[in-house]
């Protein structure tokens, strides 16, 4: 077993951090609301909203068009989700890695990408990371999409067309994907599964905006299954659109590796150190921050310098190289 080693001079080191308001005892409901629009919604989660409805807009076909699923629909989201990609994913890879647009600042492990390594794909991460986040990544969330849309084309499911509802339903829709995402990423951890699918995504230690939705296509079928629960959930399809689109581009920051993004004297937040100890350590953080399942179950790691060596300390003890 390979054992890490933490040093604060590794990359850059955010310091610890703690659950949402909400979480804390006591709960700080009021915090919790300002820690909510402006620190979860502004300005990432909106973004996600605002591309979505673009593409639900203007780059959808007709949901009638899916009434006998019309397979040149099908490839049509499949384009458009990789084309979204190749935008907003391949900009932050563009503007980090090929251009080094803020060289190493902020960044938390002092590797680049990796070439020439044979676990990756191609012997490169990037190629390897971008290969499947376009091929299985866009195509399973356009089966999705698409299947969703035949059920609403042919009246299967019900449908909502209230925009108050379906604001409301956009906001849920984060908390519903807390409980989903840990279910599925849990269960992945468990070995077969593991060895089968996920270590696809564990790949990338050190990860960059095109790892976020790197994953085995098995992987992908349980990751992008969250609209299924508008089968029961009545809803407007554009809540399909947005899953797909939320669930494809939110990781892309939050696997850049840089904590925060910075535009000559502008700087905005980028990635989520949360996810990138989960990274980094495979056996902790396995949610995500906003609903902290991790802290119910025992395996938060709160990113503290205790934290790091606690873990540490678990590991040695584990392997027995204890001096
Ligand atoms: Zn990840
Ligand atoms: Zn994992």
């Amino acid at each position: 077993m390979k054992i890490d080693s933490f040093s604060k001079e590794d990359g850059f080191y955010p310091g610890a951090f703690d659950v949402p308001p909400l979480f804390k005892s006591p709960p700080q409901p009021l915090q919790m609301l300002k820690w909510f629009l402006f620190r979860f919604m502004w300005y990432q989660s909106l973004l996600w909203i605002g591309i979505s409805v673009v593409c639900y807009h203007f780059f959808t076909p007709q949901i009638t068009d899916f009434r006998n699923f019309d397979f040149s629909a099908l490839i049509y989201l499949w384009l458009r989700n990789a084309t979204v990609m190749l935008l907003i994913v391949g900009f932050q890879h563009f503007y980090l890695y090929t251009h080094r647009g803020q060289g190493k600042d902020y960044k938390y492990d002092t590797r680049w990408m990796a070439r020439k390594k044979r676990s990756f794909t191609f012997n490169d991460q990037t190629k390897d990371n971008m290969f499947w986040s376009l091929f299985s990544g866009c195509g399973v969330a356009a089966l999705y999409e698409a299947l969703m849309f035949y059920l609403y084309a042919n009246e299967k499911i019900p449908t909502v067309s209230s925009l108050p509802l379906t604001a409301i339903t956009t906001v849920a829709l984060f908390w519903i994907t807390g409980v989903h995402f840990y279910a599925n990423h849990r269960l992945l951890h468990v070995r077969p599964l593991y060895d089968f699918a996920h270590s696809l995504h564990h790949r990338n230690v050190n990860t960059g905006p095109w790892s976020g939705i790197s994953m085995h296509p098995f992987e992908h079928v349980l990751y992008f299954s969250l609209p299924l629960i508008f089968i029961f959930l009545p809803a407007s399809p554009f809540l399909t659109t947005f899953s797909m689109i939320y669930l494809m581009l939110s990781p892309s920051p939050s696997h850049s590796g840089f904590h925060r993004f910075k535009f000559g004297q502008k700087e905005v937040a980028a990635a989520d150190y949360f996810h990138y100890l989960h990274h980094r350590y495979f056996d902790c953080n396995y949610g995500m921050l906003l609903l902290p399942i991790d802290k119910w179950l025992g395996t938060f790691h709160n990113g503290s310098y205790e934290d790091h060596q606690k873990i540490i300390e678990k590991r040695l003890d584990k392997s027995g190289d204890r001096k």
